[in-house]
């Protein structure tokens, strides 16, 4: 990958192109309540710096978070994290898994994956649809220096899709001790709670400790 320019401000860079985890990163990271203390315009996403994502043929999250931050910071000289997450259900052994994204076949059909789960497990009795969201966050620095950082958020399928918020397979994990599903959670309840959450705030200390 070509060596490109970076803002001379930027002291962390994100592996995405999703803006959305930029603003969950960043909540994070930054501001008064901060653990890194970061501020906002020193944490940047690789889709800014218009860098091409590499191929994840990682077959864990922790091997295809780490491909994904070792290539940004290979590519820019700087500090780079990325993360990895899906769905593994008990049941099928932990798939979806890493092929979480494109489980039925189209990468990103969200409508098409969840069907498609929901219809293989439409004969598992409620006592066996336990299931867990999965983060793997990765840091690497610039001198080789890798931390990977787990998250996990437990809970149960339902059969139907409940609410309208999220993304993914939000609408039919309900966690451990919620009457709601995820996707019924506003999106601070959920940051609190979920596996991206638990992985970059684990990771947020290591920032703070190695930057
Ligand atoms: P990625 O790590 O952003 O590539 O996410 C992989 C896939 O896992 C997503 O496309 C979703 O299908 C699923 N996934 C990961 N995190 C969540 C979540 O918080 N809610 C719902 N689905 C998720």
């Amino acid at each position: 990958m070509a060596v490109v320019t970076v803002p001379a401000q930027a002291r962390l860079l994100l592996a995405t192109g999703n803006m959305h985890k930029l603003g969950e990163l960043r909540a994070i990271l930054c501001g008064s309540d901060g653990v890194a203390g970061l501020r906002e315009d020193e944490v940047i996403a690789s889709r800014d710096l218009g860098l091409p994502e590499p191929v994840e043929d990682g077959v864990t999250f922790e091997e295809n978070a780490l491909i994904k931050a070792r290539a940004l910071a290979a590519a820019t000289s700087r500090a780079a994290i990325a993360d990895d997450s899906g769905l593994a259900v008990n049941v099928l052994g932990g798939a979806p898994g890493i092929f979480s994204a494109r489980w039925s076949g189209q990468h990103g059909d969200d409508q098409a994956n969840l069907d498609l789960l929901l219809a293989q497990l439409a004969d598992v009795p409620d006592a066996h649809r336990q299931a867990a969201f999965v983060c793997a966050a990765a840091l690497v620095l610039p001198d080789g220096t890798e931390i990977v950082r787990l998250g996990r958020l437990e809970g149960t399928l339902l059969r139907e899709p409940r609410g309208a918020g999220g993304f993914g397979y939000d609408p039919i994990l309900r966690p451990a001790g919620e009457t709601r599903s995820c996707a019924e959670l506003s999106a601070a309840e959920k940051n609190a709670i979920s596996h991206r959450g638990q992985a970059f705030r684990l990771l947020a200390e290591d920032i703070a400790r190695v930057l």
